[in-house]
Order: C-alpha cells, then sequence, then structure tokens
C-alpha cells in the first residue's frame, strides 16, 4: 500500500482504525475450534480479543477436513479454545502442523472448555472407535445447552487471563454482563418449554442430550445407530415403533444430516421433523450464541405444538 510507505497518518485511515479500539496488533489473537466457542470467547474477550473459528457452523464439527490454512491461523495464535471430549480432535494434527509451543495441549494458551463440565452417556463399557463411535468419552454436544455457559466462558476467562495478565478485570466484567443477559433468556426459554415438559423427542445424532434435559424434555431415541453410525433398516423399523407407541411428536435434525431421511421417519412415526441449530451460524437466524439459543427453544416450541 503506497499510502501506508508515504504517510503514517493515511495509512492508519487506510486500514479503518478508530479512535478507543485497541489496534489489531495489540489485540490477543484467540483461535476458536467453533463457531459457539468462538462467540463464547467474544463475549468474554470483546474488543480486546480477535477471535478466528476453524469449522464453520455450517459444518459438521465431527469431520472437518484437517487443512494447512488452519495450520496458519494456529500458528498465529495467543490462544487457543477446543471443545475437548473428542469433538474436535482434529485440532490435534492442526496444533501439530503448526508448530506454536504457546496453544500445545499443557500450555498456558491452551483452553479446554469442557474442564468441570458434568459430561453425560459416559460410556459404560470400553467404546472402540475403530467401531466408528464418535462419542467414546461422553457426549460432547455441552455448549448448545446454554445452562453450561457459565462453566465454558469461566475457562475462556482463564485461559485469556493467561494470556494477558494485565486485562482480567476487564475479562472478567464482560463475562458478568454477558450472564447478566443470558440470566433473563433462560428464565424466557424455560417459560417457552415448560409446557412440553416430558414430551418424548427423537433426534438424529446424538448432540441434544444436555439442551433437551436442561429443558425437561425426554429423548428416547437416535436415527443414528451409534453416534456417527449410520442407521441400519432394523434400527429404524424398531424406532418408528417406539416413535409411534411414546407418542413423540418431534424428531432434530442438523442441517448436515440426511434430511430427507429424516422426514420420512417422522412422517412414518407420526412427527415433526425440526432442524435445529447445533452452532452459532449453522442456519440463517442463529448468528450469535443467545441468538442460537432461541432459536433451537422456538423451533422446538412450534414443533411441539
Ligand atoms: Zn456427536
Amino acid at each position: 500500500m503506497p499510502a501506508c510507505i508515504r504517510s503514517v497518518l493515511a495509512c492508519v485511515i487506510a486500514l479503518g482504525f478508530v479512535a478507543g479500539a485497541a489496534p489489531a496488533a495489540d489485540k490477543i489473537r484467540v483461535v476458536a475450534t467453533l463457531s459457539d466457542l468462538k462467540a463464547l470467547t467474544e463475549a468474554v474477550g470483546a474488543d480486546l480479543v480477535e477471535v478466528d473459528a476453524l469449522a464453520r457452523g455450517n459444518q459438521n464439527p465431527h469431520d472437518l477436513e484437517v487443512r494447512p490454512s488452519l495450520m496458519v491461523k494456529v500458528r498465529r495464535a495467543d490462544v487457543l479454545v477446543v471443545n475437548g471430549l473428542d469433538l474436535d480432535n482434529w485440532v490435534d494434527l492442526v496444533v501439530r502442523g503448526a508448530n506454536n509451543a504457546r496453544v500445545i495441549p499443557g500450555a498456558p494458551g491452551y483452553v479446554d472448555a469442557s474442564r468441570g463440565i458434568p459430561v453425560l452417556e459416559v460410556p459404560t463399557t470400553r467404546v472402540d472407535r475403530s467401531m466408528g463411535d464418535v462419542h467414546p468419552h461422553g457426549n460432547p454436544h455441552y455448549v448448545v445447552d446454554p445452562g453450561m455457559a457459565p462453566i465454558v466462558t469461566g475457562n475462556i476467562l482463564e485461559g485469556l487471563a493467561r494470556a494477558a495478565p494485565k486485562h482480567r478485570a476487564a475479562f472478567e466484567k464482560n463475562r458478568q454482563d454477558f450472564l447478566g443477559r443470558l440470566e433473563p433468556a433462560m428464565a424466557r426459554w424455560a417459560k417457552t418449554l415448560e409446557p412440553f415438559r416430558g414430551a418424548k423427542v427423537v433426534s438424529y445424532h446424538a448432540d441434544w442430550i444436555y439442551f433437551l434435559t436442561r429443558f425437561g424434555l425426554v429423548q428416547v431415541g437416535y436415527v443414528e445407530n451409534r453416534p456417527g453410525i449410520p442407521p441400519s433398516p432394523a434400527h429404524l423399523t424398531q424406532l418408528i415403533r417406539r416413535m409411534k407407541d411414546d407418542q413423540v411428536k418431534a424428531v432434530i435434525v442438523d442441517p448436515w444430516n440426511d434430511l430427507k431421511l429424516a422426514a420420512r421417519i417422522a412422517e412414518e412415526g407420526g412427527a415433526r421433523s425440526l432442524v435445529m441449530a447445533p452452532g452459532v451460524g449453522s442456519v440463517t437466524g442463529a448468528d450469535t450464541y443467545l441468538d442460537t439459543v432461541a432459536y433451537n427453544v422456538n423451533t422446538l416450541a412450534q414443533g411441539l405444538r
């Protein structure tokens, strides 16, 4: 940019710096594996951080392809926020390729957001990943449950404060502001779903159990045989029978699932298939963390009516 060489002032104007905002170079560079974690990191870090996500909200986080561009992002990161519990274990390969000691597991810049989460569906027998089960250490889809946001943002706060101790008070204030907005929203969502307490639902993949449990709904089955394993015809026949017996009204589907299959199962079982937002940006209208939860609460409430 020739303007930069001629005049520092022109350069500053060209890059769009505004008075009061931290210049990009001064910001803490954070990489989050998933869009939800990016959103929650932005809630805690606000204008002190610059956050990039490795997976987009419309990509199934279980099977992200590791590309060199992801390693480039992690190479420059001060902090890396991961979901853990095997949902984003592809990040291990990205970190190895990035060669950035600040964010390797155990380093101050490495944040496992699942720390302290009461994990559901922990297998009681050893689960062999070679058989295709993608939840070998319990269910990793806790971020979609807004009741987990205090724990997740607490973990993120500690990671950011390790990277920039002088900003701890600002991070704490930002987190409290966010939790202050979350609390009344939680009360609204609970009220919206209150009439459906005890309602039985089926989900395509096992990624809604934390959310459903939070709001008092009961999951009675999955379309997949086991997490990540495509359904067999025998399993589907059994599932549809179960849906009829239990008067299941909703089959929850992620945008990347087989929507036609879900619709057929819902129809045969006497239910509706509902495409929900497993992450920020998964569907139109789910642009922030709170909007994503609101979208899911409203979609479920309408579908169960
Ligand atoms: Zn999963």
